[in-house]
């Protein structure tokens, strides 16, 4: 076990004027084996053209550096939302730069997708899931990729879907293309949605009899600054929240985790990435309670 590869990064920003060969380098700076990113801003579907994002140069150095362009993802920004009808421009909105986000992650050579499942708003779950297999069959016919959307855990703030394992297995049963579905599984989002986070193999067990844990392409390892079943999607950085060192340890290292990507999303300390000390101690195993001192 001793030189088992695990694959762990952060998201890492994109911004001009290396764009990707730039988060590349932040990847490798942080000692990352994988790596997450936006193809632009998170808050809004305003997206650069490709062909201005240094694309081929990040693809160069992934290769030197030997990392996997299979374990590498990309996240769909959150302000859409495909599983409303009610405003149908946004729903037209949202199916459009879904299509368009599974060509640009197609372009990085990248081919996973994370996505938000959406929010129901006031029509109840049902409708909701109905909706977004709808918008995905539509979305699959239309983009013309391979790549495959995760979607991810969510919370429960507000009106999300995608709150409990059954409700994602019910979008991935309606969908005509199941075989582009998989599934991202946050520890911080599955805390706050009431699952008990620290019952790391009864988490996997249930994931397994539920969703497949075939289907599951990348955990994000977060912890919260809320207790279990608060609803709030709040990060806190490794080790100083209700999910805690141990359990976001035993996620890294599961066995039956091996191949997943695991990405971190924990909060910038004083403007500062917290990533490579985080990367560092969960792979040693060995937490400094006082790391985030360091910071100030
Ligand atoms: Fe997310
Ligand atoms: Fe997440
Ligand atoms: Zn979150």
């Amino acid at each position: 076990m001793a030189n088992k590869k695990i694959y762990i990064g952060s998201h890492v920003s994109m911004n001009a004027p290396e764009f990707y060969l730039g988060s590349v380098k932040e990847a490798l700076s942080y000692g990352s084996t994988t790596f997450m990113f936006y193809t632009g801003a998170p808050q809004n579907t305003y997206r650069k053209p490709v062909n201005e994002l240094k694309i081929a140069e990040g693809r160069k150095l992934i290769k030197e550096a030997g990392l996997d362009e299979s374990k590498l993802i990309v996240h769909a920004p959150y302000i859409i939302n495909a599983a409303n009808k009610a405003k149908e421009g946004l729903f037209d909105l949202s199916k459009d730069v879904i299509v368009s986000e599974l060509q640009r992650t197609a372009a990085f050579g990248a081919s996973i997708l994370v996505l938000h499942p959406g929010a129901h708003v006031s029509q109840g779950f049902d409708l909701a899931i109905n909706n977004l297999a709808e918008a995905l069959d539509e979305i699959f016919e239309r983009d013309g990729t391979n790549v495959r959307i995760a979607l991810e855990t969510m919370a429960g703030k507000g009106t999300e879907i995608g709150i409990t394992f059954e409700q994602i297995a019910e979008i991935i049963k309606e969908c005509h293309h199941p075989e582009r579905l998989g599934v991202c599984l946050d520890t911080c989002h599955i805390s706050d949605a009431g699952y008990d986070v620290h019952d790391v193999d009864g988490i996997l067990k249930e994931f397994d009899n539920i969703i497949g844990l075939d289907r599951l392409l990348v955990v994000h390892i977060n912890d919260s600054k809320n207790p279990r079943g608060a609803h709030k999607d709040r990060h806190e950085n490794i080790g100083y929240g209700y999910v805690g060192f141990d359990t976001l340890y035993k996620f890294i290292h599961h066995p039956l985790l091996d191949n997943v990507p695991k990405i971190l999303e924990t909060p910038y300390i004083n403007e500062k990435p917290p990533y490579k000390q985080e990367i560092e101690m969960l792979l040693s195993g060995k937490f400094d309670p006082n790391w985030r001192d360091s910071f100030n």
